[in-house]
């Protein structure tokens, strides 16, 4: 081989991925961009070139969709503090945050912590609340993929059937 597995996996981390799993004679990488379940399997006797960057959509650090989320936020935000004619200085001051930290937010230079966004919205007059919505394939995936419990699990009956035949 004329990269060994080490300096294949330094190359790849270099171009954004990062090791899921080594399953058996399998490499798994994962995007280490957050919110990108983005993932790519090959196998370790024959890795090949390095992978190419993930070609699925990012903002900063994250994946399009999870900044996407936030961004959508941030414009609620900025909508409530024109609908009061507030400025970006009155909210900094009702809030007790450091002047311009408003204005960073709104044009993101920033990203807010969230107790940074509780305050924030707080001082407008809004809430932030968690809300149910329908679980993502990755964490279908990470349910599925869960160790077989020790206990019974009748919604689980194939697992269990499973774990019990040796
Ligand atoms: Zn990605």
């Amino acid at each position: 081989m004329v990269m060994g597995v080490k300096d294949w996996i330094k190359k790849a981390e270099g171009n954004g991925w990062r090791v899921h799993s080594a399953d058996k004679l399998v490499l798994t990488l994962q995007c280490c961009k957050q919110g990108c379940d983005n993932r790519i399997s090959m196998p370790l006797d024959n890795l090949g070139p390095e992978p190419e960057p993930c070609d699925q959509p990012h903002q900063f650090q994250y994946a399009a969709a999870t900044f996407q989320a936030y961004e959508n936020l941030v414009e609620q935000l900025i909508r409530r503090r024109r609908s009061l004619g507030l400025s970006q200085e009155d909210v900094c001051a009702a809030a007790a945050l450091a002047d311009g930290h408003v204005s960073k937010l709104e044009a993101f230079h920033r990203i807010g912590q969230l107790p940074t966004l509780q305050l924030w919205a707080d001082t407008l007059g809004l809430s932030l609340t968690l809300s149910p919505a329908p679980l993502p394939n990755a964490t279908i995936r990470a349910i599925e993929n869960r160790p077989a419990p020790l206990q019974d699990r009748t919604s689980k009956p194939r697992q269990k059937r499973l774990f019990d035949d040796p």
